[in-house]
């Protein structure tokens, strides 16, 4: 089953889809991709505990690939050390370079799983292989190949654990990695490939949470949230996965579950719906609330341009050099301009951007032309997330209303068919979060 992802898969998915389980943890199910991070390998005492999970679901009498992460803080090391090493070094070598975190803990869960007694062989990129296109450092999956994976479920029930963050590029033969957090990528690429019934991503945090908890106590653990609305939570502020890999579930319709790798696996009834969050197809869900969740991000710098121009290839003139800087431009509001001659233009970019951006409008002031660049970092942008959107007018009207009650003055809106997101000053951040929280009846 040589499956190409983003093509043909997709349609193999969709017929595979009547064998998929039913509830978020039905016993009987088929096989299982569980996704483990960082702090879930941070040691070898967690190694085993993250063996002991994997067991319990091999006893169950699932087909098991696990995909690993590197050990908390082996990735920053080794970035660091390339940088060290030279501050512009070759992105082919970072990636040899990083790409060894997770080789080490595949190697180790390997050994963990045969010291219980589980037939087990670890995977890195190259050997499956994932292929990928050739941006090293941020590459992108192309190809798995999952039939010796599936082959050696049925010959020898082996459990595959597969390295995440890591590929290779094909034609050159070099290793890739997928980007920071791209295990989880990794994870759901697998799964696709192979057409587990799930996806579990095993994390510190148990589940999606209708905001931060650490700035809302009273926010709640979601049981499930559709592909739609955890690609927004994602993009918009919310780190649980990578941005990428809800894309790529998306796509696949990989259902994809969420839930922490510290309950002891002695302690899980198999008959018992774990915690956790399910992110399916909307189709899944039943009682849809009108929000859903709520994302923040204080990584946001606005830039405002003064009495630009109101003419035919401006937007082009200053978008057009930041997208060949690499930034990514988020907000974007310009107004009707009054007198036909002149309007202002305000957009957002990542903080870390910010003085790039700057300057990169600055260089092309020529070809823009305007009179003045204001900007400011010290505002954040506050995202309402929910499918029920689509539906419900007014929503936004609310959030306005209760904002202003608050005296939060909003700096920009934008919207779209399922959210939208406000600009405030940073300050306001936490306070607008939790009036919204409460406006939307999210609060437990
Ligand atoms: N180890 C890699 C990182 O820290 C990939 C991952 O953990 O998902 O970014
Ligand atoms: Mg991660």
């Amino acid at each position: 089953m040589y499956t190409r992802l983003f093509g043909r898969l997709r349609g193999e998915l969709v017929a595979s889809a009547p064998h998929r389980m039913q509830g978020a943890s039905t016993p009987n199910m088929g096989r299982l991709v569980m996704k483990f991070g960082g702090t879930s390998v941070a040691d070898i005492e967690r190694i085993r505990n993250v063996a002991r999970h994997v067991k319990r679901e091999v006893d169950a009498g699932h087909e098991v690939a696990v995909v690993a992460s590197a050990m908390a803080g082996t990735t920053n090391r080794l970035v660091e050390w390339c940088r060290e090493a030279s501050v512009l070094h070759d992105a082919r070598e970072y990636d040899t370079v990083v790409a060894s975190g997770e080789q080490v803990t595949s190697g180790l869960l390997a050994i963990a799983l045969q010291a219980e007694g589980i037939n087990a062989r670890s995977w890195q990129g190259w050997q499956l292989p994932i292929s990928t296109s050739e941006a090293h450092a941020s590459a992108r999956i192309l190809d798995i190949n999952g039939t010796e994976l599936v082959k050696r479920f049925k010959e020898r029930s082996e459990v595959a654990v597969v390295a995440g963050f890591q590929g290779i590029h094909p034609a050159t033969g070099r290793i890739t990695t997928l980007g920071r957090g791209g295990s989880d990528t990794s994870a759901v690429a697998v799964a696709a490939a192979i057409r587990a019934d799930r996806c579990d991503i095993y994390t510190d945090v148990d589940g999606v949470y209708t905001t931060d908890p650490r700035v809302v106590p009273r926010a709640r653990r979601l049981d499930k949230i559709a592909f739609e609305e955890m690609l927004e939570m994602a993009s918009l502020g919310a780190k649980v996965m990578q941005v990428r890999s809800i894309e790529l579930a998306m796509v696949h319709q990989v259902r994809v579950f969420v839930r922490s790798s510290f309950d002891r696996p002695e302690d899980i009834d198999p008959h018992v719906s774990p915690p956790g969050t399910l992110i399916c197809d909307e189709s899944e869900i039943m009682e849809q609330q009108v929000v859903t969740g709520i994302a923040f991000s204080k990584d946001e710098a606005q830039i405002s341009i003064r009495r630009v121009q109101d003419k035919p290839g401006v937007a082009a003139s200053i978008f057009g050099p930041l997208a060949e800087a690499n930034i990514n431009v988020d907000m974007i509001v310009q107004n009707v301009s009054g007198d036909g001659v002149t309007t202002d233009l305000t957009f957002t970019v990542p903080a870390a951007d910010y003085e790039r951006a700057k300057g990169t409008v600055d260089r092309a002031k020529g070809r823009i032309g305007y009179e003045r660049l204001d900007g400011a970092t010290d505002v954040a942008k506050i995202s309402v997330i929910g499918i029920g959107m689509r539906s419900h007018a007014g929503v936004a009207a609310n959030a306005f209303r209760a904002l202003a009650e608050r005296g939060i003055n909003i700096r920009a809106i934008t919207t779209s068919e399922i959210k939208f997101s406000l600009l405030i000053d940073a300050a306001f951040t936490e306070l607008a979060v939790r009036t919204l929280h409460s406006l939307y009846g999210l609060d437990k």
